[in-house]
């Protein structure tokens, strides 16, 4: 902005300065747009990356104020009244919920899959990986360069389609450091596919002296399948004792916490892990470990059903939404808007169940003097914003990720959008 005044000042007299104050101000106005700010997610994608993926429970915000407004014992042991280790007391905790024998944590699950790759592949350098998993995870993150950046090389094994526990075999040799295997958490394959499970791995890995990784991305804390309409998402606890050496999953996805890497699993691995540079570079600073400490206690103190809001909403009943949308659709009557109650499909989002939909009730909206488009542009442009999906001619609002208590904001915001 102050270059592009500096460059007006330099040509000269501004032509005309009331042009060249209003392109000013929307310039303005559209970088203050782009602060932070809360949304109303009307997708039904419960964990949007786009949207910061899980919200924080209550718990865990307060743990954040309370820890980040002053003084703690990050680093120091009360006992003894000398320093003392970061992350302690969330390591026990999170192996207890993996039922591993340690765990720790980094800044993501991309930061935590750079520090293994890279501090197991410093003598031998090879990572074994099937093709059908050399996958891309979202903007800008694909395994392969996770790996190059990691110091480590690729071999890729078996097909896109099919790998088998022969194709592993086959390709160990002395130069293997470690077996990959990534969690499809954002695709699924049909058809003539298969892949060689943890189970198959893991021996094969221990009878050759190399580990056996597993990155589950999403990774569930809770059983996913009691959701209707949700399949089973494996958990850390499975994949460790399917034979995983070592497993990585998100904070911030199924999990519902704050944005972190988990790495769980054998004792000596996890320490040395610790030891290594990277790890200092990668660690987490104390708002993320307070938030992750109560996040996973709601898991230790069975709350984390009722208390986690990604759990909370993929469990909220059918029923529920439904008296909420007809209860919308009553408030928004007389409005020059044409409002039915739908049924919709919600999904876990980039959290994992690719292919799985949950049912929910939706907002199915058509304005009578507002073209869609521009009624939708409205909404993104509202205070607080308003994103819903276009389909079939009408803007829909799921209300499976919208809060309870965001309804009447949705009402006044749809009311806002369709007089401006
Ligand atoms: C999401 C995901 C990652 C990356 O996790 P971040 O926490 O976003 O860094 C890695 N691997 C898999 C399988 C994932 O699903």
């Amino acid at each position: 902005m102050r270059e592009e005044i500096a460059a007006a000042r330099a040509r000269g007299p501004v032509p005309d300065f009331a042009a060249f104050l209003a392109e000013v101000r929307r310039k303005v106005e559209h970088l203050r747009q782009s602060r932070l700010r809360p949304l109303i997610n009307a997708t039904g994608v419960l964990i949007h990356t786009n949207f910061g993926r899980a919200p924080l429970a209550n718990e865990a915000l307060a743990a954040i104020s309370t820890i980040g407004s002053q003084y703690s014992n990050l680093e120091f042991d009360l006992e003894q009244g000398e320093r003392g280790h970061r992350g302690t007391y969330v390591e026990e905790a999170l192996a207890a919920l993996c039922s591993a024998q340690a765990a720790t944590v980094v800044n993501n699950c991309a930061a935590a899959l750079v520090l293994i790759v890279s501090h197991f592949t410093r003598k031998r350098r090879q990572v074994l990986i099937s093709r059908g998993e050399l996958v891309q995870i979202g903007g800008g993150f694909r395994i392969p360069e996770i790996l190059e950046v990691s110091g480590a090389e690729l071999r890729e094994v078996g097909t896109t389609n099919r790998t088998s526990a022969e194709d592993y075999r086959r390709a160990i040799s002395r130069e293997v450091a470690l077996i990959l295997k990534v969690h499809r958490s954002n695709f699924v394959t049909d058809g003539f596919v298969s892949s060689a499970s943890a189970r198959e791995l893991a021996p094969l890995a221990k009878r050759h002296h190399v580990l056996f990784v597993e990155d589950l991305g999403a990774g569930a804390l809770w059983d996913t399948a009691s959701v209707p309409g949700l399949t089973h998402e494996p958990t850390p606890a499975e994949s460790l004792r399917n034979g995983a050496d070592l497993v990585t999953f998100s904070g911030d996805k199924l999990m519902g916490g704050p944005q972190a890497g988990l790495i769980a699993g054998r004792k000596k691995l996890v320490a040395s892990l610790k030891h290594d540079p990277l790890f200092r570079a990668l660690r987490c600073d104390k708002l993320l470990l307070s938030a992750l400490e109560a996040t996973v206690e709601l898991y230790l103190n069975g709350a984390a059903r009722a208390r986690i809001p990604v759990i909370a909403m993929a469990q909220t009943p059918i029923e529920v939404l439904r008296s909420r949308a007809e209860a919308l659709k009553l408030q928004l009557s007389g409005l020059p808007l044409r409002v039915e109650v739908g049924t919709g499909a919600s999904r876990m989002g980039g959290g994992g169940l690719p292919g799985c939909c949950i049912e929910s009730a939706t907002l199915e909206l058509v304005p009578a003097d507002v073209p869609l488009l521009e009624f939708s542009r409205r909404l993104l442009n509202g205070n607080p914003p308003v994103v819903g999906l276009i389909s079939r001619k009408r803007l829909v609002l799921d209300l499976r990720t919208v809060f309870p208590e965001q309804d009447d904001a949705v009402a006044a915001a749809l009311r806002a959008a369709l007089q401006s």
